[in-house]
């Protein structure tokens, strides 16, 4: 059996455990880096919206003046998702 080094999507430390299984039945994994603010992640994600890349995605997005639907649609991510990243990332971004 092949076993393929997981590292964690947030600083990329290797140092994981896992961690019981999502609602959906998938692998949880635990990042036991103290720095790391992501704690709990899984590796193939249904929902694209909590994607790391998907969150810079959208902020770089919204700098060069894509809205909010254009943002959702391009990304195939829920307008709500859009709308509450940037609460969380970049308020001012929302005027
Ligand atoms: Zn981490």
């Amino acid at each position: 059996m092949v076993e393929v080094p997981i590292i964690c999507p947030n600083c990329q430390t290797d140092d994981i455990v896992k961690h019981g299984f999502s609602t959906a039945g998938k692998q949880r994994y635990y990042c036991r880096n103290k720095q790391c603010s992501r704690k709990v992640f899984i590796l193939k994600y249904t929902n694209k919206g909590h994607l790391p890349i998907v969150k810079k995605t959208i902020v770089d997005m919204a700098i060069n003046g894509s809205g909010i639907r254009d943002t959702a649609r391009v990304l195939e991510i829920s307008p709500l998702t859009v709308i509450s990243t940037l609460k969380k990332k970049n308020p001012s971004l929302l005027t």
